[in-house]
């Protein structure tokens, strides 16, 4: 007997991956969260239904959520992870020596549970002594911060549920607030080929606030379409306009220097989103 997991990205068209077997499965407090072990991409979480992360391909959102914003700025301190409790942001955020505090906000104290007992390689900076985690609704820490934050990234879930505020403008509005003068914000926001309005209207409220707001992408073989979105918005500085001396060593897989710029050259229909 084989079992197989298929999330549908519409109603029209999947994923499928071949699982070993369901290492847990819970309805928390926020959403349905299970852990699978699959033949391909090793464990991987998986949240109402949707794959938030694989062992396998992780390093490719992760490094990419991170880098592009903290190699942006001279000299980031004080960094933000909103969602993200699988903890593979927070990872790559303390790879940065010049973070003295990497603060970490996701709404369900399970996920960091089961991710640290399920996913050790992607959690495992979650007990840094660096690292301050805070269960805690993203959207309420970001009204009670201002001027708190160099760099900000919001790794949330789909604009569905608890993370359905994360996408809205007051939001955005918020997290400028709760960012430095020269501060950077990013958010994950989803894939061009099926999430066209989301990507369209998250740019412009994004460039409505920030006077630097750009795309950029990576190729994520399980999450749907494969080819994922990233908007990042800067009060000062341009993630296309780093100086070389800026891009110190770190251990990655995916994140290159020439791909820093590179990600933000996009496909023809992609550059309509957002012109
Ligand atoms: N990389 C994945 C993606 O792009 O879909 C996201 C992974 S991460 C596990 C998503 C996290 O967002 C979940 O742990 C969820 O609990 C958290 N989340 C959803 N709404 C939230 C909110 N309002 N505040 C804080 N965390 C939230």
């Amino acid at each position: 007997m084989e079992f197989w997991f298929t999330e549908k990205q519409t109603e029209r068209f999947g994923i499928t991956m071949k699982v070993k077997r369901t290492l847990h499965t819970e309805k928390t407090e926020y959403q349905q969260l299970d852990m699978v072990e699959t033949e391909e991409f090793g464990n991987m979480l998986l949240l109402d239904g949707m794959v938030m992360t694989t062992e396998v391909d992780e390093f490719v959102y992760h490094e990419m959520v991170t880098h592009v914003p903290l190699f942006t700025h001279p000299k980031p301190k004080h960094v933000l992870v909103v969602g993200g409790g699988d903890g593979g942001a927070i990872r790559e955020v303390i790879k940065h020596p010049s973070v003295e505090e990497a603060t970490l906000v996701d709404i369900d104290g399970k996920v960091m549970e089961y991710s640290k007992k399920y996913l050790p390689t992607i959690a495992r900076a979650l007990d840094d002594e660096r690292v301050d985690v805070q269960v805690d609704d993203g959207f309420m820490h970001i009204a009670q911060s201002e001027g708190a934050y160099d760099v900000i990234m919001v790794d949330s879930t789909e604009p569905v549920g608890p993370a359905a505020k994360l996408f809205e403008k007051g939001f955005y509005e918020g997290i400028s607030k709760a960012l430095k003068e020269d501060g950077i914000f990013v958010a994950q926001t989803d894939n061009p080929w099926f999430h066209q309005d989301l990507i369209r209207q998250v740019y412009k409220d994004v460039s409505d606030i920030f006077p630097i707001t750009r795309l950029y992408t990576a190729n994520i073989p399980t999450y749907p379409s494969g080819m994922w979105t990233f908007t990042i918005g800067s009060k000062t500085y341009d993630p296309l306009a780093v100086s070389n001396d800026r891009f110190h060593d770190i251990e990655t897989k995916y994140y290159t220097k020439d791909l820093h710029s590179a990600s933000f050259v996009l496909p023809k229909f992609v550059q309509d989103l957002v012109k």
